[in-house]
């Protein structure tokens, strides 16, 4: 997604389309992570829009980001475990994460993208979605271990 206006445009068009109104609380929520790359948890985008709207609930935020990825505003990290990861970028891309502070970064390689189906795996299943997570060390983490 390019710029914020686009953005809301497609939170519109998707609010509309599943009949979900468009509140201020939304809006607010959906500014807080369509551009981020930092594929936040249900707190991380709490503690940001409760600057903004001091008496929103927890509740309300993690119930908005399940519903934004419900109609597809938004995917879930896989592979990921609890808390729960958003993910804005709706681009074909693959994660790289860190098992020590939990980084989860984007990377784009064609070549996963057309990663092979094993036949095992095609006689029990539609395919519908690869990606591929790897896993290691970041950069930050292996400079404070030495
Ligand atoms: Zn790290
Ligand atoms: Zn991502």
């Amino acid at each position: 997604m390019k710029n914020i206006n686009d953005s809301i445009v497609l939170l519109k068009e998707k609010c509309k389309e599943h009949n979900l109104k468009l509140t201020p609380q939304r809006i607010a929520i959906y500014e807080a992570i369509w551009d981020t790359k930092k594929h936040p948890s249900a707190d991380h985008v709490y503690k940001k829009i409760k600057r903004k709207f001091q008496s929103i609930s927890f509740d309300t935020v993690n119930r908005t980001l399940q519903t934004f990825s419900r109609i597809g505003l938004l995917k879930v990290v896989e592979g990921q475990g609890d808390p729960k990861r958003f993910d804005p970028n709706l681009k074909k891309h693959h994660h790289v994460r860190c098992l020590k502070c939990g980084l989860i970064a984007d990377f784009y390689y064609e070549e996963y993208d057309n990663i092979k189906v094993p036949n095992i795996v095609k006689k029990q299943f539609t395919v519908i979605d690869k990606k591929v997570l790897i896993e290691g060390i970041c950069a930050d983490c292996r400079t404070k271990e030495k």
